[in-house]
């Protein structure tokens, strides 16, 4: 039988090839220049992580001696400059990462510098008695050690600096290697905005070349005091490991819910609308859909009319096999399937093409109709495929839910209008974000109340950080004075 295959398809399995005989390791093929921008030398990127350490605790003591005035005029020196440079990270991360897109990164920072918290998070609290009065204050921890996505490079670096500046940190980040240029743009941001509200010169550090074993000095150097991570699991667990304090923010695999009750056009259009946010990239968009068979070709009709793309079960399966790929466990052998670092954040035209579809810019997302255990259901593919499985009822919705959720404990959406439902699959998933009848992006502020964040920390309990998440508790106790009444 003769196989048609088309170039991409050729190019898809090269790589996988590739990454098969390199035992599995990540190749980092970025060849950004992380230094310089349009000749710019960036403000606080270095060559050696324990200089980035030492250029970050020499911030963290210059911030230590502003006033919290102060130190808030830096912060609204980060988001104006934010607002004004998000379409050049925007453009930045898109290039050097080739995932997502310029409207959505952008929209992404102009959130970030909205309503990430400042200052005013951190507040002091005060318990009076008969003995007198105790207060609680949230100090900083010291210098903070942060690794950031890809996903989300320049967006995690400010938002994770304006929360770990105002509870008065200094941080050095450790990027992801293949978001190196964009991410160390915005460490340089947030240092000419710091220096221009008063600040120190270097007030947040990074690496020229992040490594793992970068990563490791950070774990190890006796300046850091608290670990950040925003990754997948093998680096959440990784940190965990470290021996510090750590916040862990990692994968999910959001699952939706449409039942009978809900507005199930409306439904279409905003799991539509969050899922191809910024090509899938967000760690809380919709990543698959339990659908009541009774309203299923509606909701599907719905996604059809606000630009989704059916797929068939066969051509399903051939893209699940270019999305997929083998990779080999270089420790223990094992193969596992891994999504394809070629495919994450890439437009539905572009993954469509490499199944022979051609189809134009108005196409967001590919959506088709799998059992349970169809792959794309399983993995946490990050590109706008969204498979639709039908159930009969609210049991079988919740319990297929809860296990496509594989226990992250992360996001997850339902559209209803049963407040018994709602109430029951919210209890049954446990996850750190619930958004009902909305895109997924309400959840992180977007279309939604509440500050946004781009660090969840699900696993170590944080969950959707700010200012305070970076703080450490310290009490101090006057005794019996200072109670007025
Ligand atoms: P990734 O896990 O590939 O990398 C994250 C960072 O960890 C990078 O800087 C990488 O170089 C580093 N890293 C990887 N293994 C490491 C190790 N053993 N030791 C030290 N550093 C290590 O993440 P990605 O592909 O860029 O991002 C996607 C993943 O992150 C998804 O799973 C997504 O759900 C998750 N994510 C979670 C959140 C959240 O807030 N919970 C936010 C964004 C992304």
């Amino acid at each position: 039988m003769a196989i048609n295959w088309t170039e991409a398809q050729i190019e898809e399995v090269i790589n996988a090839v590739i990454k098969s005989l390199n035992g599995g390791a990540p190749t980092v093929k970025n060849e950004w220049d992380s230094t310089q921008y349009n000749g710019r030398k960036l403000i606080g990127v270095y060559a050696d992580m324990n200089d980035a350490i030492d250029a970050a605790t020499a911030g963290y003591k210059a911030i230590r001696a502003m006033s919290l005035e102060e130190r808030e005029k830096v912060i609204s020196a980060i988001r104006e400059l934010c607002r004004k440079e998000a379409s050049v990270m925007a453009n930045l991360g898109v290039a050097e990462t080739k995932m997502g897109n310029v409207p959505h990164k952008t929209a992404k920072h102009m959130l970030v510098a909205d309503k990430t918290p400042g200052t005013a998070d951190i507040v002091a609290q005060v318990k009076t008695g008969d003995y007198g009065l105790t207060l609680t204050e949230m100090a900083p921890f010291g210098v903070v050690g942060s690794i950031t996505p890809s996903t989300n490079p320049s967006e995690t670096v400010i938002c994770n600096s304006i929360g770990m500046i105002a509870a008065g940190n200094g941080v050095v980040f450790n990027p992801h290697p293949n978001a190196i240029a964009t991410s160390n743009y915005a460490v340089d941001l947030v240092n000419r905005a710091c220096a221009s509200a008063g600040g120190p010169q270097v007030l947040v550090a990074s690496v020229v070349k992040p490594t793992l074993d970068t990563a490791q000095i950070m774990y190890k150097h006796p300046n850091i005091r608290l670990l950040v991570c925003t990754g997948g699991p093998g680096v959440v667990k990784s940190v965990l490991s470290s021996g510090k304090k750590a916040i862990g923010a990692g994968a999910g695999n959001p699952p939706v819910i449409v039942d009978d009750t809900a507005d199930v056009r409306k439904a279409g259009k905003d799991i539509i609308d969050g899922c191809s946010f910024d090509n899938n990239l967000p760690c809380i968009a919709e990543k698959e859909v339990f659908a009541f068979a009774n309203i299923a070709d509606e909701l599907i009709d719905s996604m059809l009319a606000n630009g989704a793309y059916k797929i068939n079960a066969e051509q399903a399966n051939r893209l699940a096999g270019i999305v997929l790929v083998d990779v080999k466990n270089p420790k223990t052998g094992i193969v596992k399937k891994t999504v394809s670092r070629d495919c994450v954040g890439r437009s539905a035209k572009v993954l469509l093409e490499k199944i022979g579809v051609k189809v134009g810019d108005e196409v967001r997302c590919i959506i088709c109709e799998t059992d349970f255990e169809h792959p794309f259901v399983q993995h946490e593919l990050m590109m706008p495929i969204l498979p639709i499985v039908r159930v009969k009822n609210i049991d079988e919705a919740i319990d297929l839910a809860v296990k496509a959720e594989h226990g992250n404990r992360h996001t997850a959406h339902m559209h209803s209008k049963n407040i018994d439902n709602l109430t029951r699959f919210a209890r049954a998933v446990e996850t750190t974000i619930f958004v009902k009848n909305a895109p997924s992006y309400a959840g992180i502020g977007f279309g939604g109340e509440g500050h946004t964040t781009f660090t969840i920390a699900g696993p170590t309990g944080e969950g959707l950080t700010s200012a305070r998440s970076f703080t450490r508790f310290r009490r101090c106790v006057l005794s019996e004075s200072f109670r007025i009444i």
